[in-house]
């Protein structure tokens, strides 16, 4: 197969983004955050290897024990740990949401900072999170939060080198579209991967971008 053009590229991928808007035009975030930049940010560090309805089943709970920032700050982890038991990598978890808590008090005035720096200061939160809590807590847009099923989407589509780092994947998406493009990204991708372009079996049979992909087994499978 000769090689893409980068004009060609960019097209497709286009092409393929203007098609996710028309499939998904209004993704949003699947986690409860009740509209409070703390809790998404707990939610989203908590989401990790975790699917997001296991973690809407806990932060009820939480929420109702440590309604306010200080009042988490002063938990005790292993009772936080208690309530988030259901979840993945919990014992972590609850040490991370402790800490955050009182980093946000003691270091930002008890708010979330809406700093993409300063949020990747807080424990538990990387990049991707920090690119959630900027996007979606503070309508701010960074960059482009890449998780595990952005990441594959955007390695079957051929649309980023090989190389499988997030971060690298990010910059070369954050290159490809334009600006005004990255703010829904995030969410549509992640229910393409949920419903379509799934981690094991892509339905690639009924996918709408079946002729803009370079890996769909349409005609194999
Ligand atoms: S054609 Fe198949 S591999 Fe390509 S994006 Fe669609 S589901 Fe994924």
């Amino acid at each position: 197969m000769p090689r893409e053009t980068n004009a060609h590229k960019f097209e497709r991928a286009i092409e393929i983004e203007q098609r996710m808007c028309q499939h998904y035009p209004a993704a949003e975030c699947a986690l409860r955050y009740w509209d409070d930049p703390f809790r998404l940010t707990i939610a989203v560090m908590l989401s990790a290897q975790t699917t997001d309805a296991g973690v809407n089943k806990v932060t009820p709970a939480l929420w109702e024990r440590y309604p306010t920032i200080a009042d988490l700050a002063q938990a005790d982890p292993s009772e936080v740990a208690q309530i988030i038991s259901t979840i993945g990598c919990y014992r972590v978890k609850s040490n991370h949401a402790v800490s955050i808590a009182q980093m946000v008090m003691s270091d930002f005035g008890g708010q979330v900072p809406a700093d993409m720096d300063k949020l990747q200061k807080l424990p538990g939160v990387g990049r991707k999170t920090a690119n959630i809590v900027l996007n979606e807590g503070f309508g701010i847009v960074e960059g482009i939060a890449v998780d595990t099923h952005v990441n594959r989407i955007a390695h079957r589509l051929k649309l980023v080198p090989r190389d499988e780092d997030p971060s690298k994947t990010e910059r070369a998406l954050l290159k490809l579209y334009p600006r005004e493009m990255w703010g829904p990204i995030n969410h549509q991708w992640v229910l393409f991967g949920r419903q379509t372009c799934t981690a094991r079996r892509p339905n690639c049979g009924e996918c709408f971008l079946s002729d803009l992909c370079p890996s769909c087994s349409c005609d194999g499978a």
